[in-house]
């Protein structure tokens, strides 16, 4: 859902229509999937949230389990941010 509002906030063009085991949907160009992915793993885990987690000594897993994500996107936010670096460099 993050993923899709993303795309909303970002107002992307829905222009490609794909077809999955025969069910049509609308996408968008491969820069923008990627523009709303990242943006809606920033909506669910922001930066100061994930700053705190660390601080805590939290990992990928325990901060999936915190805020109700997916270890994956957990594991995404937490390596594409940098946080671990910026809190153990203090
Ligand atoms: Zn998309």
């Amino acid at each position: 859902m993050a993923h899709e509002l993303s795309h909303l906030v970002l107002k992307h063009d829905l222009t490609e229509i794909r077809e999955v085991n025969g069910m049509p949907f609308r996408t968008c160009r491969p820069d923008e999937e990627e523009q709303a992915t990242a943006f809606g793993g920033t909506l669910m885990l922001p930066r100061p949230l994930l700053l705190g987690a660390v601080r805590r000594q939290w990992g990928p897993a325990q901060i999936a389990e915190h805020y109700g994500v997916t270890e994956e996107m957990a594991r995404y936010r937490y390596n594409t941010t940098g946080v671990a670096k910026q809190v153990r460099g203090r």
